[in-house]
């Protein structure tokens, strides 16, 4: 395992002829535009990218990536620390080549001289954060003012309803009098 950036350009087809997989462990500062999404900046990623050719002899990249990132619950507000896993496979085909003998379980990349597998990697890391963070329900720290001022919004205090119906009363027998 290699400790460091990716590198930003690589040749897909000669990884691909000796099946090469990469296994890195990238720090989040090499990955900027994922570590600005993140409360925390403080960690890494593993990854591990293999490059092959299918039966078809379609160039093949799959990516494996795990890590820890600290994000903010969209309920309660705190920090949440989540696992986040990526698997991926691509598909590297010649611009213009046909695409339909490609499994769909591929996403379709076009093959050119060199590929960007650190761009493409970190858009993969960005895909693979949850829209809504959130922490498991019993750990979440919902702030116990927040829930009783809910309570009391939504349920009229029955005394404040009553008290609402004398007043109404005496005031009609106010006008008859
Ligand atoms: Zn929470």
């Amino acid at each position: 395992m290699l400790n460091g950036p990716l590198p930003p350009q690589v040749d897909p087809r000669k990884l691909a002829e000796r099946q090469a997989v990469l296994d890195y462990c990238v720090a989040f500062a090499d990955l900027p535009r994922f570590a600005s999404a993140l409360l925390e900046q403080e960690g890494r990623v593993r990854m591990q990218l293999s490059f092959a050719r299918d039966e078809g002899k379609t160039l093949i990249l799959r990516s494996l990536l795990s890590t820890q990132a600290v994000l903010r619950c969209q309920r309660c507000l705190e920090p949440v620390t989540l696992d986040l896993q990526s698997q991926c496979s691509y598909a590297l085909l010649p611009a213009g080549a046909d695409r339909s003998g490609v499994s769909a379980q591929h996403e379709l990349l076009e093959l050119g001289e060199s590929l960007a597998l650190a761009e493409l990697i970190e858009d993969e890391l960005l895909l693979a954060l949850p829209l809504v963070p959130a922490h498991k329900t019993h750990h979440c720290q919902i702030p116990a003012w927040n829930s009783q001022e809910a309570a009391r919004e939504s349920k009229p205090n029955p005394f404040s309803v009553l008290a609402q119906l004398r007043q109404d009363n005496s005031a009609e027998t106010d006008i008859t009098n």
